[in-house]
């Protein structure tokens, strides 16, 4: 008989579940009641990405000279940036929302999903209305949403979350930016680029990080112009005229400094939505990192599945949510599904961009794991030197005794396409001599990964 899944949620996990399940030849119900692409497609990853080309044209005219290009006057026009963005979301949207239909086993259901029991869903149809639909597993996949801090004032106009600031036709004349994860960072670097005066208030800089990308990043932020206070925390949010003022008091010293703006961007981590999913009605347990799962992503209700932000592995990532939900997708359908699951790239997508994946040194410190490290600067790379993006490194961390590789950590230019060498070798438990066997072509980025692989075996060819 046909396996009937219920998707609650058509982001990156819930939309590549339903598509993996089609091809296996369940019969799905895809809820979703807003955008079909989720967070990502629509709030997220695309539309940071079309911003952050912006911001690398601007950064690039504004050193034209430096290539020999005499660029009189140029500006931002935050209407085009924002015409360009929604044309971009529309056209993957439109596009994902054709590869579904084209599953004629999968029906597109909008509406909010509520779970009445472990076999029944019920929507309350955008199009008016309530449906139920009765299936053999549930799949929650309903995301995550902007989690603002306790911090006073954080209701006031103009501090908003990143949600906001992505529909915003005006580029800030002063943006401060309060958190130093992914998210604050990325908007930091990229409006400072878009031509606002960006001040950064951290607690710290990339936490997850290897201590010394997160070291190495921080001056080249300021380079690029923005303020950056680290191990500081704001306190109060106050309207000060026409402006916004942040109060912020240092972590270790009993000192403050005040900032003032005219928007204040709350980047203080996103929080698993799961209001109105019936959870406690059922018996799925939560807490305030997520839905309780267990390896194969199962709940505490049997048959019900939680993959992507909302779930409690704390990996908020889009392609995590995808490849959590092919696992669960080949998993329901008796399949063993053959995805390494533990090794996945982070990406930053700061103008100096930064990738890691694997272990950092710090953590492999604490696991007593023999580890050596290799390293090669993007300034002895011919490529990096040409394209004027020589600021970075690529760090390489392999077992002392096999050469097994335990993590990449790159910054600098194209870090986040780079990364996948390592997560490739990674992913299928390769060691560095796979890597040092292979001829890398010249001149290019890559061959500093090959240069830093090298290196661990001290036969680097450039590395003095
Ligand atoms: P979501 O994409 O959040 O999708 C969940 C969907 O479920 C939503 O459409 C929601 O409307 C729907 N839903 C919720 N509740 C219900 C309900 N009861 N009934 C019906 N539908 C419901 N990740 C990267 O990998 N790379 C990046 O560069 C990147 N950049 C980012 C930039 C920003 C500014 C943000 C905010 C996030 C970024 N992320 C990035 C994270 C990425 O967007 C998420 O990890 C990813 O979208 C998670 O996918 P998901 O399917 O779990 O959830």
């Amino acid at each position: 008989m046909t396996k009937k899944i219920a998707i609650i949620g058509a982001g990156p996990g819930g939309y590549v579940a339903a598509i993996r399940l089609a091809q296996l030849d369940a019969e799905i119900y895809l809820i979703e009641n807003r955008e079909v692409g989720g967070t990502c497609l629509n709030r997220g990853c695309i539309p940071t990405k079309t911003y952050f080309k912006s911001a690398e044209i601007m950064s690039d005219l504004k050193r034209s000279n430096e290539f020999g290009i005499e660029v009189d006057g140029f500006r931002m026009d935050g209407k085009v940036l924002q015409r360009r963005k929604k044309r971009i979301v529309n056209t993957l949207v439109t596009g994902i929302e054709k590869l579904i239909s084209s599953y004629k086993n999968i029906e597109f259901i909008p509406g909010t999903a509520m779970i009445k029991d472990k076999n029944t869903v019920s929507v309350e149809l955008i199009a008016g209305g309530n449906r139920e639909v009765q299936v053999d597993n549930i799949i929650i996949a309903t995301g995550s949403t902007p989690q603002m801090t306790e911090t006073k004032g954080v209701d006031l106009p103009r501090v908003i979350t990143s949600d906001e600031l992505l529909e915003m036709e005006e580029i800030p004349k002063t943006l401060i930016v309060v958190g130093g994860g992914v998210i604050g960072l990325e908007f930091a670097s990229i409006y400072q680029e878009l031509g606002s005066q960006v001040i950064l208030l951290a607690s710290r800089i990339l936490k997850d990080a290897d201590k010394e990308i997160s070291r190495r990043l921080t001056p080249l932020l300021k380079k690029q112009g923005i303020d950056v206070y680290v191990n500081i925390r704001a306190k109060e949010i106050i309207e000060d005229g026409d402006k916004l003022k942040v109060v912020a008091k240092y972590k270790e010293k009993d000192e403050e400094i005040e900032a003032s703006g005219d928007y204040v961007l709350i980047a203080s981590g996103r929080a698993p939505l799961i209001k109105g999913l019936n959870l406690d009605g059922i018996g799925i347990e939560y807490s305030s990192r997520g839905i309780k799962v267990d390896d194969d992503f199962e709940t505490t209700v049997e048959g019900i599945y939680a993959i992507g932000d909302v779930n409690s592995k704390g990996i908020q990532l889009a392609h995590v949510a995808s490849a959590q939900g092919v696992y669960v997708a080949e998993k329901i359908m008796g399949h063993s599904p053959d995805i390494n699951l533990d090794v996945y790239p982070a990406c930053v997508f700061t103008l100096n961009e930064v990738a890691q994946v694997g272990f950092t040194e710090e953590q492999l410190k604490i696991e007593e794991t023999p580890y050596k490290s290799s390293k090669f600067m993007f300034g002895a790379n011919g490529k990096a030197l040409s394209l004027g993006q020589e600021d970075g490194f690529i760090k390489i961390l392999a077992g002392r005794d096999d050469n097994k590789i335990l993590g990449v950590h790159i910054l600098g230019p194209h870090a986040n396409d780079l990364i996948h060498e390592g997560t490739l070798a990674m992913a299928n438990d390769m060691d560095a001599n796979a890597i040092m066997r292979t001829i890398h072509a010249h001149p290019t980025l890559s061959e500093s990964f090959f240069e830093a692989t090298l290196g661990l075996d001290d036969a680097a060819i450039h590395i003095a």
